[in-house]
């Protein structure tokens, strides 16, 4: 039987009063009934469609890809990859050290001065990644005089990179403007030094943009600096894919820009893109970025030849902006939260669904889409977080509608 959240909140205290090696055996009993849901094994490169090995009989099963990142299909790119040979040919595949010590490559100044092209800004600096940059930020730059006013839904990143900060920090509600100027009024009075505002350009669990020229306005007025997270912006919104600040025109507006390049590069590794004086001095006081070894070559030339193909095929996002449109259409009897000019879906599952086992069903119709649990959102708001790519075909998104319908009519998807 499938442990519903109750099960897991009580694994979790269990585990917080265990000795490690009795903790190790309660979570490996755990896992071994989550193969249908999580770390299923691929096989295959990461396309549209995957080879998975059966985690019981071994067999391989096609599966459509609907969980992946990789919103361009850059994970696959015949350019991509020739360009990341030759590079791997000139550089070879590691560096082995931190980008002050031995660890900063020619390539990496190319990669660096295109990202800062990229995104519109003087300079930019590259990390091993995204989680560690949004770490460098904020513990970089907000000190115990500055106050640090964040979005409710921020990525898991952010919540550690306070963790790690001296200044004190607000929430507020996603995506609240009121609550945001109030916060805004509180701190200017109380004069901090700097007033920090952390938002992302596309929320990851939800797909939905955030309201960035008001932010900008916002922040202008109260004399805040705004540091945007644009994971999921970058490389689908906005010009050339240039993000969520070029889709709404206030590219000169941002302060901090972070992103990542395990979305639509599809690989791993994350920036920050910024004034010359910022990223300088990131690069001497950040931790992050001084104990914490380059990303190899291979990467930074799968990013270089992505940033090129967003230049070059501009049809890859209008493939994704068709896709999508036509997922929101084929999905219209579900309830579900999604923007044509992003490529995610977040599908609300019904009162009473099992995710886990709405997620087995789907598995075996060979569909693989991403069930999204507490923590990562919060209790009793599972759902399942559709990615779209550029490749899918039309057949594609009408099997995935039609598979989603035959589980949300079974009863075997509500049993717990
Ligand atoms: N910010 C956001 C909004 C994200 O979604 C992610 C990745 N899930 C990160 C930061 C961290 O990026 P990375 O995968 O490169 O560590």
């Amino acid at each position: 039987m499938e442990p519903t959240h109750e099960d897991l909140k009580s694994m979790q205290t269990l585990l917080a009063h265990q000795k490690l090696s009795e903790r190790a055996k309660t979570f490996k009993e755990f896992s071994s009934t989550q193969s249908f849901s999580y770390m299923r094994k691929i096989v295959s490169k990461t396309d549209r469609e995957v080879s998975v090995e059966d985690p019981i009989t071994g067999k391989i099963q096609q599966m459509l890809m609907f969980a992946s990142n990789n919103y361009l299909g850059l994970a696959t790119h015949p350019k991509i990859s020739e360009y990341v040979k030759a590079c791997m040919d000139k550089y070879g595949v590691g560096i082995g050290g931190p980008p002050l010590l031995n660890g900063y490559l020619k390539l990496t100044e190319e990669l660096e001065d295109r990202l800062a092209s990229f995104k519109s800004k003087p300079s930019a600096m590259v990390f091993s990644s995204g989680f560690l940059a949004n770490l460098a930020v904020v513990s970089g730059v907000a000190s115990g005089d500055d106050v640090v006013i964040f979005d409710q839904l921020s990525h898991a990143s952010l919540f550690d990179a306070l963790k790690l900060t001296k200044s004190p920090h607000q929430v507020f509600p996603h995506n609240d403007m009121i609550s945001l100027e109030r916060l805004l009024e509180k701190y200017q009075s109380i004069g901090k030094r700097n007033i920090y505002v952390c938002v992302e350009g596309v929320y990851s669990m939800d797909g939905d943009i955030s309201p960035l020229p008001q932010i900008v306005s916002l922040c202008k007025t109260y004399g805040a600096l705004l540091i945007l997270d644009d994971a999921h912006g970058a490389g689908v919104l906005g010009e050339n894919g240039k993000g969520t600040a070029s889709h709404f025109n206030v590219e000169d507006e941002i302060d901090i820009e972070m992103g990542t390049f395990s979305k639509v590069f599809a690989t791993c590794g994350g920036y920050i893109a910024s004034s010359e004086d910022i990223i300088n001095y990131l690069r001497f006081n950040s931790r992050q970025y001084i104990f914490s070894a380059s990303i190899p070559p291979v990467v930074m030339a799968t990013v270089l030849g992505g940033l090129k193909i967003l230049e070059d095929e501009p049809w890859l996002r209008i493939s994704l902006g068709e896709n999508m449109k036509y997922a929101i259409e084929k999905l219209g009897n579900f309830e579900f939260c999604a923007k044509p000019e992003g490529g995610i879906v977040t599908l609300r599952i019904p009162e009473g669904m099992n995710i886990r086992a709405a997620s087995y069903l789907l598995h075996h119709k060979n569909i693989f889409i991403n069930p999204i649990e507490f923590p990562a959102v919060p209790l009793h708001h599972e759902r399942f977080r559709i990615s779209f790519m550029s490749h899918h075909t039309k057949e594609d998104i009408d099997k995935l509608a039609t598979a989603l319908e035959e589980v949300w009519n079974d009863s075997k998807a509500f049993i717990f």
